[in-house]
């Protein structure tokens, strides 16, 4: 089959353009439901036990990878295992534990002010909600989301950089500010789908709606999104882009394979 023209700007179709806000809420509904055969089990990526664990391994994933931190947190885990661990730290120590995450030195800085200020306001235990969370050092509202979502079962939407740029190549909102997609988005949606909504599009975004050539041709959400055509349309060269552990199944959802 012939490859279609690889355009960087592909014009949304009349029917995106023109759709009411009711059009959009099904449309984004539907593309969760196809996302949820797509990836049927959806999960925080980072390694964790305890909210307190989720909290430096979300912290050290800043501009790091997930497989990366999984390297690094079995033996930081063993090492730190409370609040006051943290706040103790010896700081070159810890600083060599998580060099390789990148960053090491603020996010050192984080993790002890972390341990400090769970010590000093909240008995050593990381708080359950959003306006404690957000008050502490290395949070943002983005970490607050996660531990939230994946540590105590409260729902809650991640906008990371995935998350952002999928759902405006969806058209599911124009707004970059993560705070505004975050309400947007939310708008959109049950609150209870709002945590496993967050990995299923960051899982597409890691694996099929890559940034700079997603993987059009095999991708389930074809039909609904305005922007398919970004990447390539021939099957067997969108199917080399497909990434990560469930790529038979993607793949087999799109025709090829067993
Ligand atoms: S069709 Fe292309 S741009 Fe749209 S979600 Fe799939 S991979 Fe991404």
């Amino acid at each position: 089959m012939a490859a279609r023209k690889v355009s960087a700007s592909v014009p949304p179709p009349t029917r995106i353009r023109t759709e009411t806000h009711l059009g959009l809420v099904r449309r984004a509904r539907r593309m969760n439901r196809t996302l949820t055969v797509a990836f049927p089990e959806v999960y925080c990526e980072l390694d964790f036990s305890t909210p307190l664990e989720l909290s430096v391994a979300t912290i050290l994933s800043a501009q790091c990878t997930d497989v990366r931190v999984n390297q690094v947190t079995p033996a930081l885990f063993a090492r730190y295992r409370s609040a006051l661990d943290y706040a103790q730290a010896d700081r070159t120590e810890l600083e060599e534990m998580i060099r390789s995450t990148g960053f090491y030195r603020n996010k050192a800085n984080s993790i002890i002010g972390l341990g400090q200020a769970l010590v000093e306001r909240f008995d050593g235990e990381v708080p359950g909600r959003l306006a404690d969370l957000v008050t502490l050092p290395g949070f943002g509202r983005k970490t607050a989301n996660v531990v939230l979502g994946n540590a105590f079962g409260v729902p809650g939407i991640t906008v990371d950089t995935h998350f952002g740029r999928l759902v405006r190549r969806w058209r599911w909102t124009d707004e970059t500010d993560p705070v505004k997609v975050e309400h947007a988005v939310g708008a959109l949606f049950e609150r209870k789908e709002w945590t496993d909504l967050s990995h299923r599009v960051i899982f597409h975004g890691r694996r099929v709606c890559h940034a700079r050539k997603p993987a059009c041709g095999v991708c389930i959400l074809c039909k609904d999104c305005p922007s398919s055509g970004t990447g390539p349309m021939d099957k067997l060269e969108a199917a080399a882009l497909v990434k990560g552990p469930e790529t038979d199944h993607l793949l087999a959802l799109a025709g090829i394979g067993d």
